[in-house]
């Protein structure tokens, strides 16, 4: 494309381009040619002039470029994006039974070749993240695509994460296509039905990357008394009791998450007397619980991410280990942990090992039984490690 700003790598910077790695840092650019805009295209190239991508370039970020496409012939527009979000969209279908869910995510960002962009569907309305400045330059065009090919009219916007900030974007919320909703959304997943706040809720109104383990932990449940520490609006308590738990306790410290959490109880018909709601820190709850000599034989942790990058895993690992350990001086022999961690910073080998450390201080013995990772509406590519952040563990104190 004759116009198209450059940028140009230092010697020895194109390794990660080479292996498709879609971020190009601040420090690997040598030039910058024909003084690109926020959002602008640039092509990239090695020292040597090499062609290595189409990227969008963000001026106030760190990572000053993000990936559309390493095919020198596939010029990031309209029809590039098309053909993205339909690849996308087709991963879904094979991959996950409509009659599991619809609530799903559609797009996941760099792991689907789009940075910056997330868009879940909830039901008949999506919901969408333009995190880059790229997305935000290519605002109307993507959200078009998105509205055709998910059938969705209703769109709207939850740009409000503090990644748009480091990318030198400002917030941006509210509906932005289609009329209002005149009753509140609901979904259904794994034959549970949830209402979801898409304009207020936690990220965009729902985490839809628990959905198997959260199947999962149901059907472990039977018959257990449990306690649900991070437990949002009822994700795994409603899994649960409507796999049989005996109890479950369920511990967060928002007010909304856990008044929506009590609605999506009663509009399952599961009984109340077998939940229990707490709004508390749950760092500061599993300590009280012990000292009122509490003991349950299922516990579920999933609390919100610690470590964001690696340069906060030791603070993370700290935190982690905390809740861990004391949750574990509550589960009775024979008990069923499932703990999770969403922190990109924190690798599934260090998760382990803060585990393993727990169960040493606690003075008990873990079996490792299952290990646990997103659902597939949030794929990894290999060559992208940043997508994998979930993992999870179920072990059971011996
Ligand atoms: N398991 C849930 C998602 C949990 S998200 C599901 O399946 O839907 C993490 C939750 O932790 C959020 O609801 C947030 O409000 C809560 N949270 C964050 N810090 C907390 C703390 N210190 N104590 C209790 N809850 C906390």
């Amino acid at each position: 494309m004759s116009g198209t700003p450059q940028l140009t790598l230092k010697p020895g910077r194109e390794r990660s381009l080479l292996r498709r790695h879609p971020w190009i840092f601040s420090g690997a650019i040598a030039e910058v040619h024909g003084a690109p805009q926020s959002g602008d295209t640039v092509d990239v190239r090695a020292a040597d002039d090499r062609f290595l991508a189409w990227a969008a370039y963000s001026p106030a970020s760190q990572i000053r470029a993000r990936v559309w496409s390493f095919e020198e012939t596939e010029i990031p527009g309209p029809d590039l994006f098309a053909k993205t979000i339909e690849a996308a969209l087709a991963l879904r279908r094979a991959e996950i039974p409509a009659e599991r869910t619809n609530a799903l995510r559609l797009v996941h960002g760099e792991s689907d070749g789009l940075p910056g962009l997330v868009a879940d569907r909830y039901a008949d309305t999506l919901v969408v993240q333009l995190l880059s400045a790229g997305c935000g330059k290519w605002r109307d065009t993507l959200i078009g695509i998105l509205r055709e090919q998910s059938g969705c009219a209703r769109v709207q916007e939850r740009s409000d994460t503090e990644g748009r900030e480091l990318e030198g974007l400002a917030p941006s919320t509210g509906l932005i296509a289609g009329a209002a909703a005149d009753r509140p959304l609901e979904i259904v997943e794994n034959d549970i039905r949830y209402e979801v706040d898409v304009a207020a809720g936690q990220k965009t109104g729902f985490y839809l990357d628990q959905r198997d383990n959260r199947a999962r932990v149901g059907l472990l449940a039977d018959g257990r008394e449990m306690l649900n520490g991070f437990c949002y609006t009822g994700g795994f308590t409603l899994s649960a009791l409507a796999r049989g738990a005996r109890s479950v306790l369920s511990i967060d410290s928002s007010g909304p998450a856990l008044e929506l959490a009590r609605r999506n109880l009663a509009l399952n018909g599961l009984e109340a007397g077998r939940a229990q709601w707490l709004e508390a820190d749950v760092f500061g709850a599993l300590r009280t619980l012990q000292r009122e000599g509490r003991q349950f034989d299922f516990v579920v942790l999933d609390p919100p991410k610690f470590a964001p990058t690696p340069k906060d895993a030791e603070r993370a690992a700290r935190g982690y280990k905390d809740i861990n350990l004391n949750a574990l001086k509550l589960l009775r022999r024979g008990g069923l942990l499932a703990t999770f961690s969403c922190s990109g910073g924190v690798s599934s080998e260090l998760f382990q090992k803060i585990l393993a450390g727990a169960a040493a201080d606690a003075g008990v013995s873990l079996l490792l039984r299952e290990r646990y990772r997103a659902a597939p509406d949030h794929p990894v590519r290999i060559e992208f490690p940043e997508g994998e952040y979930l993992k999870g563990l179920l072990l059971e104190r011996r």
